[in-house]
C-alpha cells in the first residue's frame, strides 16, 4: 500500500464541493501560478519553513537536531541545508512554531480513519471528502488507492485538478472519482504560460475529454485582476465552458486576495505581485453576468 505526500487537512470546509468537507491536500504541483495561495504545495517533497518573526533564539532546535544541521548566530538561526535531512525533530521541538515542517507522509489506512471520523457531517450535510494540492494526481498511485478505499466506504470524493496531467491518468482517475472541481486560469496560450508556467493546451484538451467521458465536473476560476478579468478572456472561457458536451457545468469564481505573503516569507520565496489586484465587486458581478448569457450559472466561491 503506497503513501501519500499531505502538507495540510482542512476539516469543515465548505468551499470543496457540496456539503461539509473534509479537504486533504497534496504536495507537488506542476504548475507554478503567480497567485498560489499554497505555495508550500509546488514542491514535491518536505520543507521546512521558518519564521524569523516568531523566533525566540531559545536553541531548543539546535539541541535536539540530530546532525547539527541547526545553529544559532548573532543574525538570528541558520541552518544547514547541505546537513539538514528534514527529519523535523526541530519542528517538534520549538514552542513557537517558528520553525515548521510543510509535508506528512501518510498512508492509505491512515487517511482514511481522519476520514470517516467526519461522516457524521458528511451523512448530515451531503458532503464528503475532497482531494487538493498542489496538483493531486502528481500522487496518482496514492490518489487511486484513498479514492477507492473511500468508494468502498459510500463517502463523495471530489477532485481538486489543475488539468495538467497525462489524458489516460485523469480518465482512470474519473472512474474512481464522483466530482472534479476542474481550474480554468485562462485561455490565452501564452499568457498562460507567462502566470503559470505551463502552456494550456493540454488543460482544454483534458477538460473536453473529460466532459466527453460523462464525469461530473464544476468548473472553478480564480479570478485576478489585472490577469484574466478582461471582458476577452471571460468571454472566451464562457464560450468554451458552454460548449463543453453533457449537462451544462456550473461556475465558482474565486477573486484573488493576497493571503500567501506570510508563506512566502517562511519558504524565503519573493513574488513580486505587483500587478495583480482584486477583482472588486463590480469586476466580479460583470464576471457572473457574462457567463449567464453562456447559459451558465456562476456563483461567487465555492
Ligand atoms: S529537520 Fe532534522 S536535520 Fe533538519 S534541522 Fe531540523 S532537526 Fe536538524
Ligand atoms: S526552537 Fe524555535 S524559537 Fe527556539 S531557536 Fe529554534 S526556531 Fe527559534
Amino acid at each position: 500500500m503506497s503513501q501519500g505526500l499531505v502538507f495540510d487537512i482542512k476539516r469543515y470546509s465548505i468551499n470543496d464541493g457540496p456539503g461539509i468537507r473534509i479537504t486533504i491536500f497534496l504536495k507537488g504541483c506542476p504548475l507554478n501560478c503567480l497567485w498560489c495561495h499554497n505555495p508550500e504545495s509546488i514542491s514535491p517533497n518536505i520543507q521546512k519553513l521558518f519564521s524569523t518573526a516568531r523566533c525566540i533564539g531559545c536553541g531548543e532546535c539546535c539541541r535536539v537536531c540530530p546532525v547539527q544541521a541547526c545553529r544559532l548566530t548573532p543574525g538570528g538561526l541558520v541552518t544547514d541545508d547541505r546537513l539538514c535531512n528534514l527529519c523535523g525533530k526541530c519542528a517538534e521541538a520549538c514552542p513557537t512554531l517558528a520553525t515548521e515542517m510543510s509535508g506528512r507522509y501518510r498512508s492509505v489506512d491512515e487517511l482514511l480513519g481522519i476520514i470517516e471520523k467526519e461522516r457524521p457531517f458528511f451523512d448530515q450535510s451531503g458532503g464528503g471528502v475532497t482531494f487538493s494540492g498542489g496538483e493531486p494526481l502528481q500522487q496518482p498511485e496514492f490518489l487511486t488507492e484513498i479514492l477507492e478505499a473511500c468508494g468502498r466506504k459510500h463517502i463523495h470524493r471530489a477532485v481538486d485538478t489543475s488539468g495538467f496531467v497525462r489524458t489516460a491518468t485523469l480518465l482512470k482517475m474519473a472512474k474512481s472519482t464522483d466530482l472534479f472541481l476542474y481550474d480554468l486560469k485562462m485561455m490565452d496560450a501564452e499568457r498562460h504560460r507567462k502566470y503559470t508556467g505551463v502552456d494550456n493546451r493540454l488543460i482544454l484538451d483534458n477538460l473536453r475529454a473529460l466532459a466527453e467521458s460523462g464525469a461530473a465536473i464544476q468548473i472553478r476560476i480564480p479570478l485576478i485582476g489585472g490577469v484574466n478579468d478582461d471582458a476577452a478572456n471571460l468571454e472566451a472561457t464562457a464560450a468554451f465552458v458552454a460548449e463543453l458536451q453533457g449537462a451544462k457545468k456550473a461556475v465558482n469564481l474565486l477573486p484573488f486576495h493576497d493571503v500567501a505573503k506570510g508563506k512566502d516569507v517562511k519558504l524565503g520565496r519573493v513574488r513580486d505581485l505587483a500587478g495583480l489586484h482584486e477583482p472588486g465587486g463590480d469586476g466580479v458581478a460583470m464576471a457572473v453576468e457574462l457567463f449567464s448569457r453562456y447559459g451558465l450559472n456562476a456563483n461567487v466561491g465555492g
